[in-house]
């Protein structure tokens, strides 16, 4: 799995951190009671070692959260894309602070305590530092107890964030009922996968045209965009980062319920969103005589499409050169 976030660990809240370095603590300590030691250094052995038990299990599990979660700006756009839509990048950075910030004051309080702790002069004092280094622990993490929720709730959305394969990609777009699954099954077989993506429930479909990448996006690019709100508009504008070439299926029978002008306003609006070139595929054409087929190439050429392609995605006419296109278009254009 190419999911970067895979590796972040489960998120301990305060509480359970806390008992969790407390127990750990109690257990050292109760190796140390069985040492033969004179009483005054028995003591202090024994509440230093807890300390600094305690203080590296805490510190140790915050720094292993920053440790296996990717730093952001190092991660592909598509991804900083997709983190920015889950969770706000910003808000994820500062979270990341936090637990730095925990860890390291944590750390160096422990090393504070024990070495005050070695030169307690009663047993009562060193028990005393103890506790006051473990109140101190407990109030750094309740101080960070939002950032600790806000990471485990981040990490769940990005566990599940759509991974695709770094291969030269094609995004299929065009009105619902234009033959977009279809043409998809045809040219790239039949285990199409099914990818969960933000702001659709509807999955996006995955398959592969020997090397090439080819996405449906059933809910994203099949509707005017200009109905979706911002944080909708940016997970799919992130598809530009995902893409490097779109294809636009438009329905020359009309038979999916859209008039010709409906699907060339989707067009002419997605190409104005997208800094990706486009290929138009005009689907259907089983459906409709030739000069149904000239007059919409005729309308496309009028709104600059350059690149048209004629097809029955059902009856497989013109997928060849479908193909053909995509192979010879994405070695010209996609450099990795
Ligand atoms: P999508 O919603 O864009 O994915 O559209 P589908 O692939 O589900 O196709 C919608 C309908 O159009 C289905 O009943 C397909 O069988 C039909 N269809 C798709 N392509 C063609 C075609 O080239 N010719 C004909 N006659 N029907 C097609």
């Amino acid at each position: 799995d190419a999911n970067p976030f895979k590796k972040m660990p489960t998120i301990l809240m305060p509480d359970e951190l806390m008992a969790k370095a407390l127990r750990r603590g109690e257990k050292v300590a109760n190796e140390m009671r069985k040492k033969e030691l004179p009483w005054l250094l028995k003591a202090r052995a024994v509440e230093e070692h807890k300390v600094r038990t305690i203080a590296s299990v805490v510190a140790d599990n915050l720094q292993k959260v920053i440790d296996k979660t990717p730093p952001v700006r190092k991660l592909p756009k598509f991804y900083q894309e997709m983190v920015e839509v889950l969770v706000g990048v910003d808000d994820f950075k500062k979270s990341m602070g936090a637990f730095k910030w925990a860890s390291e004051l944590v750390r160096k309080l422990g090393n504070e305590y024990a070495k005050k702790i070695r030169a307690a002069r009663t047993p009562q004092q060193a028990a005393k530092l103890r506790k006051e280094f473990v109140g101190r622990v407990k109030s750094i993490l309740e101080q960070i107890h939002p950032e600790m929720a806000f990471v485990a709730v981040a990490r769940e959305k990005l566990k599940d964030m759509p991974t695709f394969k770094e291969l030269p990609t094609v995004v299929i777009a065009g009105y619902p009922n234009v033959g977009k699954s279809t043409l998809l099954k045809k040219l790239t077989g039949a285990d199409v996968e099914i990818n969960s993506y933000p702001f659709t429930t509807k999955g996006i479909n995955v398959g592969y045209l020997d090397d090439i990448q080819m996405v449906d996006t059933p809910g994203l690019l099949d509707r005017p965009l200009y109905e979706r709100n911002d944080i909708e508009l940016q997970a799919i504008l992130a598809l530009n980062y995902l893409a490097n070439l779109i294809l636009f299926i438009i329905d020359a029978s009309e038979f999916c319920g859209y008039t010709i002008e409906e699907q060339i306003n989707l067009l002419k609006e997605i190409k104005e969103l997208f800094k990706v070139p486009i290929v138009v595929a005009i689907n259907k054409i089983d459906l409709v005589d030739e000069n149904r087929v000239k007059e919409v190439e005729e309308k496309l050429k009028d709104v600059g499409i350059e690149n048209i392609l004629k097809i029955s995605a059902d009856k497989e006419i013109g997928l060849d050169e479908l193909k053909r296109f995509f192979i010879q278009y994405l070695r010209e254009h996609y450099i990795n």
